[in-house]
């Protein structure tokens, strides 16, 4: 069996991003929690998939994804100024342990849609906040192994999602 659409396939790997020459861990699954997905549900990164498309269990895999490929450029209109009265609580004091240059904090847009943003500067008024994808601008280095293959079942591709080992439990 080799990867291609509708397929339910288990990796292990490692991703790491290349910044001033310089290579950092972003994420790694292992092989007794490895990362489960089902192939052409449109989640994950297009070029992602596509570098898997044919392999068989046991390949190993090792690829880059350029970040125009991967998650775009940084944009400066991600980047929001708000008023420092939305972190207040009622008494108006600021959270100061989560308010903090670098931290990744959970928002909520206009449109009531869940967003991250990372904290770029706090002064006395705002709070600049960057809603660019914490990868965006990084280009990506995939490294690891193909460890399970299997057909997606109808329930699965109903849901659009995996179920069992690490998908979804909600049956
Ligand atoms: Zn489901």
């Amino acid at each position: 069996m080799i990867i291609e659409n509708e397929n339910v396939i288990s990796v292990s790997y490692e991703l790491t991003v290349v910044d001033n020459g310089e290579e950092t861990l972003v994420e790694k699954t292992e092989e007794n929690n490895p990362f489960v997905f089902m192939l052409g549900t449109g989640h994950l990164l297009e070029s992602f998939e596509k570098n898997l498309m044919g392999l068989k269990v046991g390949d190993k895999f090792d690829f880059v994804i350029d970040y125009k490929n991967g998650y775009g450029e940084r944009d400066t209109q991600n980047l929001a100024q708000i008023p420092v009265s939305a972190f207040q609580d009622a008494e108006g004091n600021i959270d100061e342990e989560m308010v903090v240059v670098g931290n990744m904090l959970p928002m909520v847009d206009s449109e009531g849609n869940r967003v991250n943003g990372i904290v770029m500067e706090v002064n006395s008024e705002f709070v600049t906040m960057d809603f660019n994808h914490p990868l965006a601008e990084k280009d990506l280095h995939f490294a690891g192994e193909v460890l399970k293959i299997r057909k997606a079942t109808e329930e699965e591709l109903a849901h659009g999602h995996v179920h069992g080992e690490g998908g979804v439990h909600h049956h």
